[in-house]
């Protein structure tokens, strides 16, 4: 047995899975015809985050249509509307619907920089 250990796998794909997010992001606000290459690191992040088993950071989770798996951004490529406290985020893609209730949910704003995704998972020492 060796000292070969790779102690930050789950780091590193934290940090993976924030940079396709951050580039997604990027690439919806930019121009409605890189929702394409949007959707496609969506896609790369949800399969890394299957493969090393880290779950997506919750508010990141809501942010991405369960239809087509771009990255919602209100106002950019979404509707959103108020009904009963309830918010509603409709892609303007797929027609999706993503129903937030803010009765018994401490709501965050979504604009939270997606840094926050990053948690270091103390793997313990040798
Ligand atoms: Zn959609």
């Amino acid at each position: 047995m060796s000292g070969k250990v790779k102690k930050c796998a789950g780091k590193e794909a934290f940090q993976r899975m924030n940079y396709l997010y951050q580039a997604a992001n990027a690439l919806v606000t930019e121009n409605d015809s890189k929702y394409v290459a949007s959707i496609h690191y969506i896609n790369l992040m949800q399969s890394i985050s299957k493969k090393t088993v880290q779950r997506m950071d919750i508010e990141t989770k809501r942010t991405i249509c369960k239809g087509c798996k771009t990255l919602l951004l209100a106002g950019v490529n979404c509707r959103v509307r108020m009904k009963k406290k309830r918010l509603r985020w409709i892609c303007n893609l797929c027609g999706q619907t993503k129903t937030f209730d803010m009765n018994n949910r401490n709501y965050c704003p979504w604009q939270q920089n997606p840094e926050s995704i990053v948690q270091i998972v103390d793997m313990g020492n040798d």
